[in-house]
């Protein structure tokens, strides 16, 4: 690649992330760097404006309440769902664990997966007693849905697919998904992580029944994320955690419950998370999901270009992933790739990416990613190239 190329996306946001200065960080698949305007927005949460929620009668405490609830509205819009429908939890792997484990199966015993999920898609499942199909990808590394079609059944309490791969970046025809698991009378979750920074989603018009995301992938902080279910299944789930904040009224002898969202919100919340997670949605909606998308888009086409021309390269996942190019160098391990890659001042993630059985199924052990984000340039593409430039001469 000619390192003259002009900077062809760029959404002149880099200067707002002060962790990458002089930094190509590509790891954003992993955990999103934050903005300024979400790490000022924690900073004042636990600063100026601290205290509980939903207990204090006093009028901080009061303040508090509401811009917890706030955030709980702005995430409810970010996917198109009802306040009501929110649960918040500490990010995906928690909201699957929790369908997982209280879901009603109404006589049904297996979970449809697909073959690129997320060890959080799959170990809820086996925890909580399923049975588990596995559908296999396309030649392009898609989730296979004609094979879905044919392999779903009534047997199938729950269909849950990754919305977006962490590896291959692939995106899911997410209506035809929901139209699937409909056809057999089963629920469609759908694994938002990879997705809700980077492609609008909008649940209803999907018709999926469950959404489950996480706040640290969206430029917000750790430890908070959501899952979002229909009011009528929500409602038809038992309580999952005891404690404070989810009950109606307590004796010894029994004790009944809030509604949902609370009855699914045991305990003091993480109230900064959510404060700063509904300060991440502000940011990354100014910009808008769609500009995100495309600028992605047109890095992850000169990202491929680029490495293409490197003799020995493996891509995987189809052209149009979103934001994610999985790759692997013949004769060196993506470790080393990520290590030597670090001298360069270029985070690459290397490894299973917390997909097992994909890494099986391509027939390699761990692949090397380089995932994008707002902040992302051409430079960084380039330092890439520079960086795998010299991984050939070590091992060349
Ligand atoms: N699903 C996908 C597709 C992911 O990329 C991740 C995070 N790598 C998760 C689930 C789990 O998210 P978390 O660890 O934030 O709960």
């Amino acid at each position: 690649m000619n390192i003259a190329t002009p900077i062809k996306s760029a959404l002149a946001v880099r200067d707002q992330f002060p962790a990458i200065a002089g930094w190509h960080y590509l790891d954003s698949a992993a955990t999103a760097q934050k903005p300024q305007a979400v790490i000022d927005a924690i900073a004042n949460a636990y600063g100026r404006d601290y205290a509980t929620v939903h207990r204090g009668v006093y009028e901080r405490s009061a303040s508090m309440t509401q811009s917890f609830e706030a955030a709980r509205a702005a995430t409810a819009a970010l996917i198109g769902g009802a306040e009501s429908e929110i649960v918040f939890t500490r990010g995906a792997t928690e909201a699957i664990n929790l369908v997982a484990q209280r879901h009603p199966k109404g006589g049904r015993s297996r979970v449809l997966l697909s073959a690129l999920e997320h060890h959080s898609n799959i170990v809820p499942w086996q925890i909580a007693g399923y049975e588990i199909d596995v559908v296999p990808l396309t030649h392009y590394g898609q989730i296979d849905l004609d094979a879905a079609e044919r392999m779903a059944s009534e047997d199938h309490a729950i269909v849950a697919f990754a919305h977006v791969s962490n590896v291959l970046g692939s995106i899911l025809d997410a209506k035809r998904a929901a139209e699937i698991a409909h056809g057999v009378g089963a629920k469609l979750l759908l694994d938002g992580c990879q997705a809700v920074p980077r492609l609008p989603v909008d649940v209803g018009s999907i018709n999926c029944d469950y959404y489950a995301f996480s706040g640290h992938k969206l430029y917000g902080p750790t430890g908070i994320g959501a899952l979002w279910g229909r009011a009528g299944l929500l409602d038809a789930m038992p309580p999952w955690q005891g404690g404070g904040a989810m009950i109606d009224r307590v004796t010894f002898e029994k004790t009944t419950y809030l509604p949902a969202p609370a009855r699914f919100e045991a305990g003091t919340p993480h109230i900064v998370g959510a404060i700063g997670l509904h300060a991440a949605i502000d940011w990354t909606q100014a910009i808008g999901l769609d500009a995100l998308h495309a600028h992605e888009s047109s890095l992850v086409t000169e990202c491929r270009d680029a490495l293409r021309e490197i003799d020995g390269i493996t891509l995987f996942g189809p052209e149009d992933s979103a934001g994610i190019v999985s790759f692997a160098l013949d004769g060196v391990h993506p470790h080393d790739i990520g290590t030597i890659l670090d001298d360069e001042s270029v985070a690459v993630r290397a490894g299973h990416h917390c997909a097992q059985p994909l890494m099986e199924r391509l027939g390699v052990v761990a692949t090397a990613r380089a995932s994008f984000a707002a902040h992302s340039d051409s430079s960084d593409i380039e330092a890439l190239v520079r960086g795998l430039d010299k991984v050939k001469r070590i091992f060349g």
